[in-house]
C-alpha cells in the first residue's frame, strides 16, 4: 500500500462528492470499522483518508485487532456503515467467519463488507461473497491511496442508499400508519398534534413545532392548533404570538403562497386545500433533510393534504349531525348524548325540559317560515338568558326546546319568565305561550332517548289537558299514554268494524218549541256492549289523526239521515256536525263536505258545522277562507264550547260564523247562587256580534227559563231530550210534533 497523501486529483475528486444540493453536516459522519490485527494497516488507513469528506461527511474510524474484539464492538456500535475486514486473523478462516456473524448474529443487513487480504490465496469463494453480501474483496497492495478512497465512496454510496431504501420503507409504513391514526382523531386539534408527532416520528427528530390553521374557513386569522417541545406554550393563541419573527414570516409565506419551505435546520410544510381549511407546520429538524427525507415528505404532505380534507368534512359531519344548522344550538342527537353523559355520571337533582311554543306551525303558515324561523332565534335567546348560560339548551324538533341542568335552574318559573313578554320578531312584538314538561335525570337507569321520550309524552298530556301550562312526568302518565295507545288501537279496529254509530239530540227554539236541529254525536259500543264516552275516544282519535277519516263518516251518516227524515217530512230546519281542529286543518276537509252534502242530495242550508274555539285560534286567513267558502254553500257555522277556550274577540269578531254555543258548563252554574253570570255574558256578546246563542246542557225547567230571561233563543239538553240512536230519531220527532201545542212548520 502507497501512502501517497500529496494526490491532489484525490483530494478534488472527493471533494465534488458530496452530495448535490445539500451541504455537508459537520455532526453527522460515516463509521468505519477497521478490523486488523496488524495495527500499521489501521495507521495507513486512517493516514490516507485524513480530514477528507467522503460521500458528504468525514469518517469516523473504529478499530478492532481482532475478530474477537469485533465481535464485541459489532454488537454495541451503532450505523457502521463499512467493515474493513482483514481475512486472516487469528486463524485462516478468522475473517469469513466474521462476515457470517456480522450478517447473521449482528444483524447487520445494511453495513457495507470489504474484504482486504494479504495474499491473494486467501480470497473467499464466490458463493461466500454473494451469500454474505461482500462488496469487494481488495489484496491489500493492491490498495493505494487513491484506490482506497474509491473504494470507500463507491461504498458508502451502496450504503447510503441501503439505508435510504430502508428509511423509504419504514417512512411510507410510517406515513400510511399516520393517515390511520388521523382518520381516528376527534376534530382538528388532535388532527395537529398528531402532524407534529408523526412528522418527528418520520425525521427521526424529537417533536419540537407548531401547527397553524385557519381558524375559519376563508378567514385572513391563524391560529396555533398545536405545538410541542419550546413552542408549547403558544397553544391556541393566534399566530401573531409566536415571539419568533422569522418562525412568524416562514408561516404567513406557507399561507400566502401556499408552499413548503426548508431552512438549515426546519421546515415549514404546508398542507392546505382549494376550498378549505389552511394548514401549515413548522417544526425543528436540526438537520437538512437529505433527498430522501425530502421525497418522504412530499408524500407526507399530499397524504396529509387528504387527510386534513377528510377530517374537516368529518367535522362538518360531526357538526351537522350534532348540531342545528339554524340556530346553532346543540341538536336532538346531541341533547341525548348529554342526557346520557349526565345519567353515566350519576347526576342528583338535574332536571330536563322540553318547551314547544303552542301553534307554531300556524304562525309558519300565517307569517312565513322565514318569520317563524326568527321567532325560534329570538326565543331561543329568551330561554338562554331566562335559565342563564350554563343551561344546555338544544333544539330536540321543529318546534320544542330541550334545557338541561340542575333543578334550581330547571322550573317552570324561568320558562314562564321567558314567554311573559311578547317577543320581538322582525321587530314587531309577537306574544306566544308555550306548553312544556319536566322530567328528572339521573334517578333511574334510563338512557337519555328514554327521558326525551318520557318528556314528549308528558308534553303531549299538557297540549291535551291546557296549552300554555306544564307537566311533570310521573310513572302514571307514562301508563296513561300506554293506555291511550291501546284505545287507539281499539278503536281503529271499531272503526274498520263499523262499531261506531251516531246519536242525535233535538235542539229547540227555547221560545216557540219549534225543533231547529238535531247535533250529531259519535258514539263506540265495545264488543262486550260497554260505551266508550266520546269525551276518551275523541282526543285519541284527534292525535293520531283518525279524527279526520271518522269525521267524513260523521258528515256521511248525519247527511244521509237528514235527507231520510226530509223524505219523510219531519226534518227539523237542519243537522249539525263536530267537526275538529286536526279534521278542519286537513286538506281534503272541504272536498270531504261538498261530497256528502252531494252523496246525499242536500242543500248545504241544511248542515250546521260546529267549530270549537281552538279552529277559531289557528288563527289564520285560511280559516277565514275556508269559513266563508262553507257559508258561500249556505252551510252554517257554529262556535262550540264557547267560553272555554282562550279566542281573543277581536278575532272572533272577524270570523264568518252563525251561531255561538254556551259550554254546558256555565248553563250548570246557572242554579247555583253567587256564581258569575258568564252564560249571560255570552248572550249579550252573541247579540253584539248578530249571532244566534245556542245553549247546552240544559237539564231542568229554571235553566231553561232562566236562559230564556237573558235572551239566549235557543237550546239543547236532557231536559229537552238525551241525544237518541239514529233509530229512535222519527218516534222522537213524531212524538215531539204531536205535543207541540202549535202543529209544527215541517221543512221539506
Ligand atoms: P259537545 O260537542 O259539547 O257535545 C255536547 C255534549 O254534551 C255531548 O256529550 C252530549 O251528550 C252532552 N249533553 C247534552 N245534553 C246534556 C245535558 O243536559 N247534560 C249533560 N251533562 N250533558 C249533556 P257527548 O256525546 O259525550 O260528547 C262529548 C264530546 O265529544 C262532544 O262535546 C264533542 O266535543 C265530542 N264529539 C262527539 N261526537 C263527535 C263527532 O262526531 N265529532 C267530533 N269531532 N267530536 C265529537
Ligand atoms: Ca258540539
Ligand atoms: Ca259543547
Amino acid at each position: 500500500m502507497t501512502h501517497d497523501s500529496t494526490l491532489q486529483d484525490g483530494d478534488f475528486l472527493f471533494e465534488n462528492e458530496s452530495d448535490a444540493g445539500s451541504q455537508p453536516d459537520k455532526r453527522v459522519v460515516w463509521r468505519v470499522l477497521l478490523v486488523d490485527d496488524d495495527p500499521d494497516v489501521h495507521h495507513t488507513t486512517v493516514f490516507a483518508v485524513g480530514q477528507r469528506h467522503l460521500v458528504g461527511r468525514p469518517i469516523e474510524f473504529l478499530h478492532a485487532y481482532s475478530a474477537a474484539h469485533a465481535r464485541e464492538m459489532l454488537l454495541t456500535e451503532k450505523d457502521l456503515a463499512i467493515v474493513l475486514l482483514d481475512v486472516v486473523m487469528e486463524s485462516d478462516t478468522a475473517g469469513l467467519d466474521l462476515v457470517a456473524y456480522i450478517r447473521q448474529i449482528a444483524n447487520l443487513s445494511n453495513t457495507r463488507i470489504v474484504l482486504r487480504t494479504g495474499q491473494p490465496g486467501y480470497a473467499p469463494e464466490l458463493d461466500t461473497i454473494l451469500k454474505h453480501d461482500i462488496n469487494d474483496y481488495k489484496t491489500k497492495s493492491e490498495l493505494s491511496q487513491l484506490k482506497l478512497l474509491t473504494l470507500l465512496t463507491t461504498t458508502l454510496r451502496s450504503y447510503q442508499q441501503l439505508c435510504a431504501i430502508d428509511a423509504n420503507k419504514q417512512g411510507l409504513s410510517l406515513i400510511v400508519r399516520a393517515s390511520g391514526s388521523f382518520m381516528q382523531m376527534q376534530g382538528l386539534g388532535d388532527f395537529a398534534v398528531g402532524v407534529i408527532t408523526q412528522l418527528a416520528a418520520l425525521l427521526g427528530t424529537h417533536p419540537q413545532g407548531v401547527v397553524c390553521a385557519q381558524t375559519q374557513r376563508q378567514s385572513n386569522s391563524y391560529s396555533v392548533l398545536a405545538a410541542a417541545g419550546r413552542y408549547a406554550a403558544h397553544i391556541n393563541e393566534p399566530l401573531e404570538s409566536l415571539s419568533n419573527p422569522a418562525i412568524r414570516q416562514r408561516l404567513i409565506e406557507a399561507f400566502d403562497n401556499c408552499n413548503s419551505s426548508f431552512g438549515s435546520h426546519d421546515l415549514v410544510l404546508y398542507f392546505g386545500q382549494k376550498s378549505g381549511l389552511d394548514m401549515a407546520v413548522y417544526i425543528d429538524v436540526g438537520h437538512v433533510p437529505g433527498p430522501v427525507e425530502t421525497e418522504l415528505l412530499n408524500v407526507f404532505c399530499a397524504n396529509l393534504s387528504a387527510c386534513l380534507h377528510n377530517q374537516s368534512l368529518i367535522e362538518q359531519l360531526r357538526s351537522t349531525a350534532f348540531v342545528d344548522e339554524l340556530l346553532q344550538l346543540p341538536n336532538r342527537s346531541h341533547f341525548i348524548a348529554e342526557i346520557d353523559a349526565r345519567q353515566t355520571a350519576q347526576v342528583r337533582q338535574w332536571s330536563m325540559a322540553l318547551v314547544d311554543i303552542d301553534d307554531y306551525s300556524s304562525i309558519n303558515e300565517l307569517m312565513g317560515h322565514h318569520y317563524g324561523d326568527e321567532l325560534l332565534k329570538a326565543l331561543a335567546i329568551r330561554l338562554q338568558t331566562s335559565v342563564g348560560p350554563d343551561i344546555m339548551l338544544a333544539r330536540v324538533s321543529g318546534n320544542a326546546f330541550g334545557l338541561l341542568g340542575p333543578d334550581q335552574h330547571i322550573n317552570p318559573e324561568s320558562i314562564i319568565l321567558a314567554t311573559s313578554t311578547p317577543l320581538m320578531v322582525e321587530n314587531r312584538p309577537h306574544k306566544i305561550t308555550a306548553t312544556s314538561s319536566f322530567v328528572a335525570i339521573g334517578e333511574d337507569l334510563h338512557s337519555g332517548a328514554d327521558h326525551l321520550k318520557n318528556a314528549t309524552v308528558a308534553l303531549k298530556q299538557a297540549k291535551r289537558l291546557r296549552r300554555g301550562s306544564y307537566v311533570v312526568y310521573t310513572a302514571d302518565i307514562e301508563s296513561e299514554a300506554r293506555n291511550r295507545a291501546v284505545l287507539l288501537a281499539e278503536l281503529h279496529i271499531a272503526f274498520d268494524r263499523q262499531h261506531l254509530c251516531l246519536e242525535y239530540q233535538p235542539q229547540i227554539d227555547l221560545g216557540s218549541g219549534r225543533l231547529i236541529g238535531l247535533e250529531a254525536l259519535m258514539r263506540w259500543r265495545r264488543e262486550d256492549g260497554q260505551m266508550v264516552s266520546p269525551d276518551r275516544f275523541i282526543p285519541v282519535a284527534e292525535q293520531s289523526g283518525l279524527i279526520v277519516a271518522m269525521g267524513e263518516w260523521a258528515l256521511n251518516q248525519a247527511c244521509a239521515l237528514m235527507k231520510q227524515l226530509m223524505d219523510n217530512g219531519m226534518a227539523p230546519e237542519r243537522i249539525a256536525v263536530n267537526v275538529s281542529v286536526e279534521q278542519f286543518k286537513s286538506p281534503g276537509f272541504f272536498d270531504a263536505v261538498m261530497s256528502a252534502l252531494e252523496r246525499a242530495d242536500l242543500d248545504g242550508s241544511r248542515l250546521e258545522l260546529e267549530i270549537t274555539e281552538s279552529v277559531a285560534m289557528l288563527g289564520s286567513e285560511h280559516v277565514k277562507a275556508q269559513l266563508s267558502r262553507l257559508r258561500e254553500h249556505r252551510i252554517a257555522i257554529a262556535i262550540d264550547d264557547f267560553g272555554t277556550g282562550y279566542s281573543s274577540l277581536s278575532y272572533l269578531e272577524q270570523l264568518p260564523l252563525d251561531r255561538m254555543k254556551i259550554d254546558k258548563a256555565f248553563v250548570r252554574q246557572l242554579g247555583q247562587p253567587g256564581s258569575p253570570r258568564i252564560a249571560e255574558m255570552i248572550v249579550k256578546l252573541g247579540r253584539t256580534l248578530g249571532l244566534k246563542v245556542l245553549a247546552e246542557g240544559i237539564e231542568d225547567r229554571s235553566a231553561w227559563d232562566a236562559l230564556q230571561a237573558m235572551g239566549c233563543q235557543e237550546g239543547q239538553g236532557y231536559f229537552i231530550s238525551r241525544p237518541l240512536e239514529s233509530a229512535k230519531v222519527r218516534p222522537w220527532i213524531q212524538a215531539y210534533f204531536a205535543s207541540q201545542e202549535v202543529p209544527p212548520r215541517a221543512y221539506s
